[in-house]
């Protein structure tokens, strides 16, 4: 089922049509389906239905909006969190200090406190100094808190640079030729209670084999820590599963990835966490967007103009990324465009020659897969606001974030009286 639809040549979200949407809260606008959101979790966990007991924790990181959160956690999702404002939305959510798993390579003072205070699940460890600057803190507060020790398996995720993080230049985890000594010292600190190992390779993967090989390497780990003597219960594999973004692309599907998951990690004998963020919400949301008005360009392509600019979705801008454009009523004839936002800088371009329903000024429009890390790693660049967000669920809908006007952004600077 395709939450995403035409009805009556007109693009519903659910049973919303977007011209709706637009008209009440305006353009650019995120759309979230919860009826995608709730559909993936449970494709992820059916995927998973070999192993026992899989812990889900949701990358907040993809999509940290309240509501969002609030329709996994209601799914039973955990969340994996990798900053204290992302642990703090965690919680506000209603997801359990339990099931949250703290993940991230430059956790603050600030926010080590903050995690033991809430009492969360796990401590993902990166490094060597955070576990002993880690187990002082707790100490001080009187407990053991619950850790794995991330890897950096040296595998090459083969997904876009800035987004691969487990080769051996990224920053992330400790080498695994030094993992065991560094687990083994760990072990020893007595603010610690060292169960675990972790791994993430990298986000938008398209095959499953990188992921098979660093599961592999974190096995041949976990044997070796058991031989060491140390009691090896939890092992976190990360999120990274990748997602279509142009129509008729085919990516390793959850059950694929499960069936592989349970064949290399059978006989482990842990507890398996997984953080999936991607997979769970890039295909539940759009961004909405109207033509502000198409332009010639001598012999070229015109230029698309719309509302949505590369502050409200980077990913083109930052990845070189691809989402599909379609018009929210397609009259059936198309066009050749070249598809930008009105940011002062090349750089906000979302497509180039791309083939598209034929549109003009007024006309709405959706760039499509873009519920994860869309509204999230959005900016205030060229003084525009932040985008608003919306959920729908069925013929309901509201708007979980406002957009903040360039205003209320103004408001929280000052001109000191020297000036
Ligand atoms: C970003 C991230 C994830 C989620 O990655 P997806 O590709 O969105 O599934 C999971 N775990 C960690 C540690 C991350 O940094």
């Amino acid at each position: 089922m395709n939450h995403f639809a035409y009805r009556d040549g007109v693009l519903h979200v659910e049973d919303v049509p977007l011209p709706a949407i637009a008209e009440a809260a305006g353009t650019p606008v995120y759309v979230y389906s919860r009826a995608t959101l709730v559909r993936h979790v449970r494709a992820f966990r059916e995927g998973l239905s070999a192993l026992e007991n899989p812990h889900i924790a949701f990358a907040v990181k993809a999509n940290p909006n309240l509501a969002v959160l609030r329709v996994l956690a209601n799914e039973g999702c955990g969340a994996d969190v990798v900053s204290g404002g992302e642990m703090t939305r965690a919680l506000a959510a209603g997801i359990a200090p339990a099931d949250i798993v703290f993940s991230g390579v430059g956790k603050t003072h600030a926010e080590l406190v903050q995690g033991i205070e809430a009492g969360i699940g796990q401590f993902n460890i990166e490094s060597e100094e955070e576990g002993y600057e880690l187990s002082m803190i707790a100490q001080r507060h009187g407990v053991r808190v619950p850790c794995a020790l991330r890897v950096n398996p040296d595998v090459d995720a083969r997904t876009h640079e800035k987004i691969s993080t487990g080769k051996r230049e990224n920053k992330f985890g400790v080498p695994l030729d030094r993992a065991a000594a560094i687990y083994a010292a760990l072990a020893g600190e007595p603010g610690l209670e060292m169960r675990g190992v972790a791994v993430h390779i990298g986000s938008q993967l398209s095959d499953l084999e990188p992921l098979e090989t660093a599961f592999g390497k974190l096995g041949d780990l976990v044997a070796d820590l058991r031989a060491g003597g140390h009691p090896v219960t939890h092992a976190d594999l990360g999120g990274g599963l990748g997602v279509p973004y142009r129509e008729g692309e085919v990516f390793p599907s959850p059950a694929e990835y499960g069936a592989m998951v349970a064949r290399v990690t059978a006989g482990w004998d842990v507890r398996l966490s997984f953080e999936p963020g991607r997979v769970i919400a890039a295909n539940a949301g759009v961004l909405l967007t109207r033509v502000v008005r198409a332009k010639r360009s001598g012999n070229g392509p015109p230029f698309v103009i719309v509302d949505a600019a590369m502050n409200d979705l980077a990913r083109p801008a930052m990845y070189g990324a691809w989402h599909d454009f379609d018009a929210v009523e397609p009259t059936g004839e198309r066009m050749t465009a070249h598809i930008v936002g009105p940011i002062c800088e090349t750089g906000d371009t979302f497509a180039m020659d791309r083939d598209i329903d034929a549109m003009g000024p007024g006309d709405l429009a959706v760039f499509r897969s873009a519920g994860a890390y869309g509204a999230t790693m959005a900016s205030s660049y060229n003084s525009r606001g932040f985008v608003a967000e919306v959920l729908v669920d069925g013929d309901k809908w509201a708007v979980v974030a406002d957009r903040i006007s360039p205003h209320a952004i103004m408001d929280a600077e000052r001109v000191p009286d020297w000036l």
